[in-house]
């Protein structure tokens, strides 16, 4: 795929915008994060222009995944982590428009709790199932 104009992953991919490299290989690129949640945060992108997972042609889903379980294991191995948060923003959220995993270095009372996920409670069973048939038939 083309690389757009002012994508700036793509320009850290290319090597014309710097980056902290970390893993470099024919079809995937990880550095570090610019601000990092800790430091060491990695982002794990595909070196062609793609937004979201779901765009991602799935010849490319083993490299980036693959890439992105050996940097989880990279931060434990070398960074002294004790584990890691591993995740993706897909448009909302999503600052930078070129698919980005994150991976963020974790160790207990590391002050980060529960990302601020909001949890809320199916109305009842028959809630719960209808959002497993919507989700399923998108799947068929
Ligand atoms: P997101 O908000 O999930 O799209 O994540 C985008 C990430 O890109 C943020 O964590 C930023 O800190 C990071 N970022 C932005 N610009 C750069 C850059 N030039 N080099 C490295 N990381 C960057």
């Amino acid at each position: 795929m083309a690389m757009p104009v002012e994508c700036l992953f793509c320009g850290i991919a290319a090597g014309d915008v710097p980056a902290t490299i970390v893993l470099d290989e024919e079809q995937v690129v990880a550095f570090l994060d610019v601000r990092p949640v800790f430091k060491g945060h990695v982002l794990v992108v595909p070196r062609a222009h793609h937004v979201t997972f779901p765009d991602l042609p799935v010849p490319l889903v083993e490299p980036l995944l693959v890439a992105a379980q050996r940097v989880a294991g990279a931060v434990v191995e070398g960074l002294g982590a004790q584990g890691s948060f591993v995740a993706m923003n897909n448009v909302v959220s999503q600052s930078v428009p070129h698919l980005h995993v994150h991976v963020v270095p974790r160790t207990k009372g590391d002050g980060l709790r529960g990302f601020f996920w909001p949890r809320h409670k199916y109305d009842d069973d028959a809630e719960r199932e209808a959002f497993g048939v919507r989700i399923r038939h998108a799947l068929a």
